[in-house]
């Protein structure tokens, strides 16, 4: 992926120079960046950010799609194993469970599996902590959501979502994962959902997000 370079045995899906120049936001440095920003005034997220900024045609476009669409789990790895190495040195190495926006039922039954996973996965190997695929889980199907107005879509996306095993998060800071961030309404809901549950915090990572939030 990338510039098409045929790989060195030590390189997975993209060459050193593509890993070494991928569009990073180091939001992750930045209190208040644009990511923290889109949960304010909606719920507490102690810390969060993205990795990557999204263009289309670009890169991080390239290896997303690899992932979602091609069954290249190994670049959700790869992307959380980065990621997860520069949220070590900073606040994010203080949360204590990685979780996963959970997959529609019906997407994960087409597609297999569900993208975030391995995600998840790179980001606990680089920095040490545990995950939990299935602590978050989808109460129903999406109805339509074209013809309800702002305020009854919100309702609808926040009633999707409930904390499974809330023995295994409560009082835990958890790291919530998506792939791509846009609107924030999905990892809103999810959040959501986590802090029902008795001590929790939630903090706020994706692999993308658009280049203006
Ligand atoms: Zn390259």
């Amino acid at each position: 992926m990338g510039c098409q370079a045929p790989l060195d045995l030590d390189e997975e899906h993209i060459c050193k120079y593509c890993l070494d120049h991928l569009p990073t936001t180091k939001y992750w440095e930045h209190t208040n960046n644009p990511i923290e920003q889109i949960f304010w005034g909606k719920l507490q997220v102690v810390s969060a950010a993205s990795y990557l900024y999204f263009s289309k045609g670009g890169i991080v476009q390239e290896m997303l799609h690899n992932l979602k669409y091609k069954h290249q789990l190994g670049v959700g790895r790869l992307l959380g194993r980065h990621f997860g190495t520069e949220l070590a040195k900073t606040s994010f190495s203080d949360i204590d469970l990685i979780v996963p926006v959970p997959l529609h039922k019906d997407k994960l039954r087409k597609r297999g599996y569900n993208q975030c996973d391995p995600i998840v996965e790179g980001l606990a190997e680089a920095m040490d902590k545990e995950y939990f695929l299935h602590a978050i889980e989808r109460t129903a199907s999406n109805e339509s959501q074209t013809r309800k107005g702002r305020y009854e879509r919100w309702l609808n996306v926040k009633s999707l979502f409930k904390a499974a095993q809330a023995e295994r998060i409560a009082g835990k800071h958890v790291l919530l994962v998506d792939d791509v961030v846009t609107t924030g309404a999905t990892l809103e809901a999810c959040a959501a959902a986590l802090l029902e549950v008795p001590e929790v915090r939630v903090s706020v990572a994706s692999i993308a997000c658009p280049a203006v939030v």
